[in-house]
C-alpha cells in the first residue's frame, strides 16, 4: 500500500498562508481513501497526477477547515460528478451530522449521493469494502474528533489526528507499523489541543512503530521539522521522519520513502 501526503501543513496560519500544503493524506491499496481533505486537496491531487474520481472513501476526523474544506468536492469526484450513488463518507459526529454550531461538513445534496455515511466514535469500527478502520480517542477542541487506525494487509497504519497528550493514549497505537503524528509545534512549545515534539518523544518511548511520520506543521515547525524528526529518532530509537508535501511512502516488506517533484 502507498501513503501520499498532499500536504504537511496544519493549523490556522500555515493553512491561511499555504506556506505548506493542506490537502490531507491519500491511502492507496485495493481501495483508495482520502483522509482529511483540507484546502487544496483537489488541486494537489491534480498536481500529483492522481485521479480524484478514483476515490472510494473520504474520512474527515473533525470539523476544522484544515481537515474538511475540500470534502464536498471529493464527494463529487467519488460519486462521478454526483451521477451515481457510491463510496463511503466517514468522520466525527461533528463532520457527519453536526454538533451544536459546527458541521456537518457535507450539504444534504452531497450526502444524498454517498452510499454509506458513517459517524465514528472512539472504539468504533467501520469498513470500506473490507478495509477495516478503527476510530481512536483524542483530546481536541472539537470534542468529537477521532484518530484512525487502518488495518491494511501490510500492517496497521495509525493516524493521531489533532490531539493533545493524554495519559494512556499510547495504547491506541500499540499495534501500528506506521504511525502518523500531527505535531503542530516544536520542542516543548506546547499549545492546548495539540502535540509538540516533546509529547511525541513521550509517546514513542511507549510504542515502537517501524516508522513514525511527523505531520500537520504549524508556522513554528516550518524549516525545522526534519531536525525535530531527527531529534525524536535519537531520543527514542524509533525511525522518525518529517512529512513533506507530495511525499510518497510505499509500505511492502520494506518501507520506501520518496518525494515526488511537481511543477
Ligand atoms: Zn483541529
Amino acid at each position: 500500500m502507498e501513503i501520499i501526503f498532499l500536504g504537511s501543513g496544519g493549523g490556522r496560519w500555515t493553512t491561511l498562508t499555504q506556506k505548506l500544503r493542506t490537502g490531507g493524506i491519500r491511502l492507496h491499496a485495493e481501495k483508495r481513501v482520502h483522509v482529511d481533505p483540507g484546502p487544496g486537496a483537489i488541486v494537489n491531487l491534480a498536481l500529483a497526477g492522481i485521479s480524484a474520481l478514483r476515490t472510494d472513501a473520504v474520512f474527515v476526523t473533525h470539523s476544522h477547515p484544515d481537515h474538511y474544506n475540500d470534502a464536498e468536492i471529493l464527494v463529487e469526484a467519488m460519486t462521478r460528478g454526483m451521477r451515481t450513488t457510491r463510496g463511503v463518507f466517514a468522520g466525527s459526529k461533528s463532520a457527519v451530522v453536526g454538533v451544536k454550531d459546527i458541521g456537518p461538513v457535507l450539504s444534504q445534496y452531497h450526502a444524498s449521493k454517498v452510499a454509506k455515511l458513517v459517524t465514528l466514535e472512539p472504539g468504533m469500527h467501520a469498513s470500506v469494502d473490507g478495509l477495516r478502520v478503527k476510530a481512536l480517542p483524542t483530546k481536541h477542541s472539537d470534542p468529537t474528533n477521532v484518530g484512525l487506525s487502518f488495518a491494511f494487509e501490510e500492517g496497521i497504519l495509525a493516524y493521531t489526528s489533532d490531539t493533545e497528550y493524554f495519559p494512556g493514549m499510547e495504547a491506541n497505537y500499540a499495534d501500528a507499523r506506521v504511525l502518523i503524528i500531527n505535531v503542530i509545534r516544536p520542542a516543548n512549545k506546547r499549545i492546548p489541543w495539540h502535540l509538540c515534539t516533546e509529547d511525541v518523544i513521550k509517546i514513542l518511548h511507549e510504542v515502537k512503530p517501524e516508522l513514525a511520520i511527523l505531520n500537520h506543521f504549524g508556522m513554528t515547525m516550518i524549516g525545522i521539522a526534519e531536525r525535530e524528526a531527527k531529534h525524536v529518532t535519537k531520543k527514542t530509537g524509533v525511525k522518525t521522519i518529517a512529512a513533506r508535501d507530495f511525499m510518497r511512502i510505499v509500505v511492502g516488506e520494506e518501507i520506501e520513502v520518496s518525494t515526488q517533484e511537481v511543477r
